[in-house]
C-alpha cells in the first residue's frame, strides 16, 4: 500500500490541508489541525474529533 493522498478538513474552518512531502508541514485556517509526512507516512496535528480524513491509499 502507498500512500496517494495525505489530505484533511479541519472541521472547524473547513479547509482542506495536504502534505505533499515528508517535511511538508501544513496546518488549516484556524490552526486546530495540521499534516505532515507527505507520501511516506501520515502524521496528524490536533484531535481525531476536529477533522475529517481525506486521505487515500493505492
Ligand atoms: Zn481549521
Amino acid at each position: 500500500m502507498k500512500i496517494i493522498r495525505n489530505a484533511i478538513r479541519c472541521k472547524h474552518c473547513h479547509n482542506e490541508v495536504s502534505s505533499e512531502d515528508k517535511n511538508d508541514f501544513r496546518i488549516c485556517k484556524c490552526g486546530k489541525v495540521g499534516v505532515d509526512g507527505g507520501y511516506d507516512y501520515l502524521r496528524r496535528i490536533g484531535s481525531l474529533d476536529d477533522y475529517e480524513e481525506l486521505s487515500e491509499w493505492k
